[in-house]
């Protein structure tokens, strides 16, 4: 009875101050099972959603170009250890046909998401984005590349990218040691992310929920360090197995703790753009109407050549031929509404963003 009142209170905070202390994020990651608490700040997130964007849900549309990767994430799929996959890149072409196919469904933003592929160095990613800019000056290029040097995304931010999507996994030192193998840091990580934020892009930070070894703790760490870094963009989802990876054996994360943790968010970042992902579509058919109603307001369907889908394959049984696709405009919009919102094409900014 005791730990319900403090529970409330601490909800309560959350909703009066936008803000808790790391201890009080953890005790309100233990409410995750209380109806009570998940309604209000459930309540809470849409309250806020509606205020600042309406029903309004943004569409990216999501170009997955490389699925070569140096790095060895022990959770990825497509790490480099992984001798199973059929490797890919798209030319230049392809990614413009992606975008013009895209262009014509209504997309206004494109993502272009990849493992960290050297064959993709400064000049040649400089040429995809300026090119893309060139052609749709009227769409918001987000890059999703994973870590470079500052000049780098210097450069890829003055050919015309304007968003970057680096998530930073966890924000617990050792628990990013279980998950990354030694010649990764979080430091690194967090270095990237404030270049990003200081050169001007709109950045996206984010972890998986329910990940091999997490525990409240090293969630409430990161809420913390997503409170201090204030993005743009939060893309968080699921951790999902995937078979040829060492946490081959480990569970999935919880659809229900991603939903819980998208409205604390949401109330502690009332203008952030929140995308239903598609790790939340994979674990639950209606994972993304979830989404939406607990507070998310993006939704990134899948715009990348239909014969490479299965190859990007960051864990096991990734949705790629259904509503997600970003050619079933209809589907998507019905999902959308059956959470009372609806589809926008336009490029969808940051609330508040001057261009
Ligand atoms: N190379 C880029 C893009 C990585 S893929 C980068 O480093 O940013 C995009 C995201 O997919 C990752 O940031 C990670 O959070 C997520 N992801 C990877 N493997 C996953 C898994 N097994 N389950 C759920 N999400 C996963």
């Amino acid at each position: 009875m005791e730990r319900n009142d403090a529970l409330w209170r601490t909800a309560q905070k959350l909703i009066k101050n936008h803000t808790l202390t790391g201890d009080e994020y953890e005790l309100l990651l233990g409410g995750q099972d209380d109806p009570e608490i998940t309604a209000l700040l459930r309540e809470e997130a849409l309250r806020l959603r509606r205020k600042y964007y309406g029903d309004k849900i943004y569409i990216r549309g999501l170009i997955e170009f490389t699925n070569y990767c140096r790095n060895n994430c022990l959770y990825c799929g497509i790490r480099r250890d992984n001798r199973q996959v059929t490797r890919y890149r798209l030319a230049e072409e392809e990614i413009l046909a992606c975008c013009e196919n895209g262009y014509e469904l209504g997309y206004r933003t494109f993502v272009l998401q990849g493992g960290e592929d050297s064959y993709y160095n400064d000049d040649r990613m400089e040429g995809i984005v300026a090119a893309i800019h060139e052609k749709y000056p009227d769409c918001a290029i987000t890059l999703s590349l994973g870590e470079r040097s500052r000049e780098s995304y210097e450069r890829l931010f003055l050919a015309g990218a304007a968003r970057y999507l680096l998530r930073h996994e966890t924000a617990d030192e050792d628990h990013y040691r279980m998950l990354h193998p030694e010649e990764m840091s979080l430091s690194r990580r967090k270095k990237c992310l404030e270049d990003l934020k200081d050169i001007g892009y709109q950045i996206g930070a984010g972890m998986m929920v329910g990940s091999p070894g997490q525990t409240d703790r090293h969630l409430a760490a990161d809420l913390c360090y997503l409170q201090e870094l204030s993005p743009h963009m939060v893309g968080i989802g699921p951790f999902i197995t995937h078979h040829e990876t060492p946490f081959a054996h480990e569970p999935s994360g919880s659809v229900d703790q991603t939903l819980y943790l998208l409205s604390i968010i949401r109330i502690m970042l009332p203008r952030v753009l929140l995308p239903a992902t598609t790790a939340l579509g994979t674990m639950d058919p209606m994972g993304r109407e979830k989404g939406f109603l607990a507070g998310a307001n993006v939704v990134m369907p899948n715009l990348s050549p239909v014969k490479n889908r299965k190859d990007y394959e960051l864990y096991d049984n990734k949705i790629r031929t259904g509503d997600e696709s970003a050619q079933c405009r209809d589907c998507l919009e019905l999902r959308v509404r059956r959470a009372g919102c609806h589809l926008v094409t336009d490029r969808g900014d940051y609330c508040g963003f001057e261009m």
